[in-house]
């Protein structure tokens, strides 16, 4: 008895005299009990203290090291996965406590720990988006939070003989086969309740598999397509005779029987007709229950298809092109500062006086033209050699298109030998990072790089790179590389 501790609730008497005969300690709340919070408001922003500091505390163990923007983006995340699952399952997360730990990634992202200051190059929305809306994919914490509690109302589903279902239902009683009634009591029932909310959510991307028909409402269910069959024809549930019927009432033997209060008018015949025609592929299974479903995929929840789609509710950057930036090999580096330029975001004298610097803006490559990320990486003298270089292979007249988005894209469509397409689709990219690389040296040393030199080292990067593709077919590379060193 040792381990064990008496908490008393309001008052309580002979407390000590208690301890002493169960041979325990005396406690007092709020406290925790295997790792959870007992005793105290589920909503106070209290109980996250831990959380925000392991944050802090995992993240700042990093801080003596260099990390590439690669490494950072998988730690941020690597970090939240390692938090105590149960505070992220069953607590709606404050939101000041997810500005607070927000902070610290967004801080941990661009700063990395090893500066004072560092300018956020993209929005903390956007960053936060997954890659295939344009993001980096860094975990919405709010979204992360909510796909967590929903796995509760999956598995209220699966666990039929489950003590907690039981004393939910005993709390809140049922709104239906699937889920609880909304709690309406004003205390201890904090828990269920910001779980119950998220019902809605979840129940926008369920729907059931019939089975025997016993637990499916005909007319109010989604068991046949995306809605109900009440609302595609409203003017027969008008007349249903049971609006809340099962399914199975409305089936006599094998064949759909369906009652009306009264006779059908002559207008109401057609959509009968069209009823019976969608009632014709379904089966019955009189041997299986009707199976609430859930998702695009197999038909479970997992949190992890249900981030996705929160996610899917955030607007989405057209025809971004995130498998040609992220399915690559390229070095992480690389690849992020791509991500950042097609967002035009990289750190150009334009985007330094956008936050309010003041000096003049001249191109360090041309020493002509004003410093944009479009002018330096598409349309400088300098980037257009470069760019020349490799498209005089395909013998293509390429006028540059206006932004960087499009221009890394239209590259990408060209029709090039399917032995090196691994290849000149890299090609942009290693562009992007030649001219700013060396871009930072006349800004930052002072020093500047001849053209045919730069232009060796582009090749030579690329070229370096491909190693990575040991499929790509040796004699294809061969006649690229001499052409190359023709051009
Ligand atoms: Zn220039």
């Amino acid at each position: 008895m040792q381990k064990s501790t008496i908490y008393p609730v309001n008052e309580v008497l002979n407390l000590e005299e208690l301890a002493d005969i169960m041979g325990c300690n005396i406690g007092s709340f709020p406290s925790t009990y295997l790792g959870l919070p007992l005793g105290a408001q589920h909503k106070s922003t209290e109980i996250w203290t831990g959380v925000i500091g392991k944050f802090e505390k995992r993240l700042a163990t990093w801080q003596m090291q260099y990390l590439s923007f690669g490494g950072r983006v998988t730690l941020i995340n690597s970090v939240l996965d390692s938090l105590p699952t149960y505070y992220m399952a069953l607590l709606p997360m404050p939101s000041e406590v997810i500005e607070q730990i927000d902070k610290i990634r967004r801080d941990f992202l661009w700063k990395g720990n090893r500066e004072k200051h560092k300018f956020h190059l993209i929005k903390w929305e956007k960053v936060t988006q997954p890659k295939y809306q344009g993001g980096l994919g860094i975990k919405n914490l709010a979204a992360h939070n909510k796909s967590m509690m929903m796995k509760w109302l999956w598995r209220y589903n699966l666990e039929d003989a489950g003590l907690w279902k039981e004393v939910i239902i005993a709390k809140h009683g049922r709104l239906n086969q699937w889920c609880s009634n909304i709690t309406t009591l004003p205390y201890g029932v904090g828990l269920w309740k910001s779980i119950r909310m998220l019902w809605d959510t979840f129940d926008q991307n369920a729907y059931f598999e019939l089975g025997n028909g016993v637990l499916l409402k005909f007319w109010t269910d989604k068991w046949l397509g995306n809605i109900t069959l009440q609302e595609d024809f409203p003017d027969l549930f008008r007349i249903a005779q049971d609006p809340n019927s099962i399914i199975a009432a409305n089936r006599e033997g094998i064949n759909w029987d369906i009652r009306f209060r009264r006779n059908m008018h002559d207008w109401e015949v057609n959509d009968l007709v069209d009823l019976f025609a969608r009632l014709q592929h379904c089966h019955i299974n009189l041997q299986a229950a009707d199976k609430l479903k859930w998702g695009h995929q197999k038909g479970v929840y997992t949190v992890k298809e249900g981030y996705q789609q929160l996610c899917s509710r955030n607007p989405v950057i057209a025809n971004w092109p995130w498998k040609l930036i992220w399915r690559t090999k390229l070095p992480p580096k690389v690849v992020f500062f791509t991500w950042i330029a097609l967002y035009e975001a990289c750190l150009t004298q334009d985007n330094i006086k956008k936050r309010k610097i003041q000096f003049p803006n001249r191109c360090y490559m041309c020493k002509k033209e004003v410093e944009t990320p479009r002018h330096l990486l598409l349309h400088c003298e300098v980037a257009s050699e470069l760019w020349s270089m490799f498209f005089c292979l395909s013998g293509i007249n390429w006028t540059t298109p206006l932004t960087v988005k499009d221009a890394y894209e239209s590259w990408s469509l060209w029709k090039v030998d399917k032995a090196i397409k691994k290849i000149w689709i890299m090609i942009p990219a290693c562009i992007f990072w030649c001219i700013w690389l060396e871009r930072n040296k006349r800004c930052f040393d002072g020093e500047s790089t001849a053209l045919g030199i730069l232009k060796t080292r582009c090749t030579e990067n690329l070229f370096s790179w491909t190693n990575l593709y040991p499929a790509v077919n040796a004699e294809q590379l061969q006649d690229f590389t001499n052409s190359l060193a023709l051009a």
